[in-house]
């Protein structure tokens, strides 16, 4: 069990995050007034990152809404903004900055979460990615000097990829996503939701090519040009690239934790005596359908989670701890996906309302006839009310038989 922190305490938070701004701000109002470092890589303060792709990238949200302060909490901390850690020594409970600082502390959290994968084309600096604020502001730049008709491509059809062609469309941009496989999250919610999920683009008017995986992007005056594995090309005013994301852990190389994608902890997400790791830098043990597995999930939802139940922790409090239910959700081509607990692609699907290639549906995920997962579309009411499937292991025929999201 984690030590109580006192006051004469000093607590390091790498990455100003929502796990990292989330967990400081609990720790000051669970009442821990000793001092509080929070260092973060990007120059802005916390914010949110879900609207970028839904919100702000479709004009419709403000960047001074984003911020997730709420509080007076923020002026009692020591704030190192826009300096990257580079390094962390365990034994002596030191942190490194790109500046030369050395940040010293008795207790330190890494919450530098993940950054987006790139793409290794030859036009790689032109290519954009949205993972932060700086992200979305250089690619509304670059698209106020875009050639008008011609269009954005959209390299990969996941989550950030739907969103952002979404709301650039929404921009009025044409949009061509590609997808390298044969459906968008094939790989995440498996052949039967995919299945059912394909028709969504075209519904929205947005085109999107799939078996279409890119070869080379290149320079061509102004244009990009795409070129695909099968020769084809494609001429673009701008390309976005949403190919997943790795965890932030350059900076931990040679620092005495465990990194196996993502920094590993234990239950109380300590990564090493006195030093913890949270959000989606976290791989962390959690209590799944099949037993406890080592999870990363990058997940809104979580990242809050683990902040609040670290910031328990570290404060003493001894009740007993909520079960860790992960809840994802994104904003594409006009309609709302959900996805609650952490369903495997392989898993069982079984429709519990609607028809496939109905505007709403809900799904059940099993393995092994254990409920994994729920995942709905336009259905956010009867998605909430399936949460108690997933609070403790449920068996497929109870789940149907309670049918919580008709409540
Ligand atoms: C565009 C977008 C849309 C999303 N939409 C959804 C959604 O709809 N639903 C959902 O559930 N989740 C969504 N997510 C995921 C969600 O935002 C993350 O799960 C959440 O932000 C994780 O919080 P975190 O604090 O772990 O990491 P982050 O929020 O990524 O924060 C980590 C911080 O650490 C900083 N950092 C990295 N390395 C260093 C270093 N060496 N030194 C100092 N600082 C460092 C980073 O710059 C960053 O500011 C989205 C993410 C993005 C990018």
């Amino acid at each position: 069990m984690s030590e109580p922190l006192r006051d004469s305490d000093v607590v390091v938070v790498v990455g100003a995050g929502l796990a990292g701004w989330r967990l400081s701000e609990a720790l000051r109002r669970r009442g821990f007034a000793g001092p509080l470092t929070v260092v973060g890589a990007e120059p802005d303060r916390p914010y949110d990152r879900p609207p970028l792709t839904k919100q702000v990238l479709a004009g419709t949200l403000e960047e001074s809404e984003l911020s997730l302060e709420r509080g007076d909490e923020a002026s009692t901390m020591t704030w190192r903004l826009g300096v990257a850690a580079t390094s962390l020594d365990v034994a002596a409970r030191r942190v490194t900055l790109a500046d030369g600082e050395v940040v010293e502390g008795s207790r330190i959290v890494i919450a530098t979460g993940v950054r987006a994968r790139r793409l290794a084309v030859s036009a790689g600096k032109r290519v954009h990615y949205v993972r932060a604020l700086p992200d979305v502001r250089r690619l509304l730049a670059d698209l106020s000097r875009a050639r008008p008709g011609s269009p954005v491509v959209v390299i990969g059809g996941g989550f950030i990829g739907a969103e952002v062609a979404t709301s650039l469309a929404h921009r009025g941009y044409p949009v061509i996503v590609l997808e390298a496989l044969e459906r968008p999250l094939l790989t995440v919610l498996g052949p039967t939701v995919s299945q059912w999920l394909l028709d969504l683009p075209s519904r929205a008017g947005i085109e999107l090519r799939t078996s279409s995986a890119v070869r080379d992007v290149v320079s061509e005056g102004d244009d990009l040009v795409v070129q695909l594995v099968d020769g084809s090309t494609l001429r673009a005013s701008a390309v976005v690239a949403g190919v997943g994301a790795e965890p932030a852990t350059e900076w931990l190389a040679g620092a005495d934790v465990t990194l196996d994608n993502g920094v590993v902890v234990d239950d109380e997400f300590a990564a090493a005596p006195h030093v913890a790791a949270i959000g989606d830098v976290a791989r962390f043990p959690w209590r799944g359908p099949s037993g406890v597995e080592l999870a990363r999930i990058e997940h809104w939802q979580v990242a809050n989670d683990h902040a609040a139940e670290l910031a328990r922790l570290w404060t003493g409090f001894a009740g007993a701890r909520p079960p860790l239910i992960p809840y994802f959700w994104s904003d594409q081509y006009g309609a709302k996906v959900q996805v609650l607990g952490h369903p495997r692609p392989t898993d069982d699907v079984r429709l519990v309302i609607g028809e496939p290639g109905d505007a709403r549906w809900l799904a059940l995920y099993s393995r092994d006839d254990v409920v994994s997962g729920v995942v709905a579309l336009r259905s956010p009411r009867a998605l909430t009310l399936s949460r108690s499937l997933l609070a403790a292991p449920t068996a497929l025929g109870d789940a149907r038989a309670q049918a919580p999201w008709a409540g």
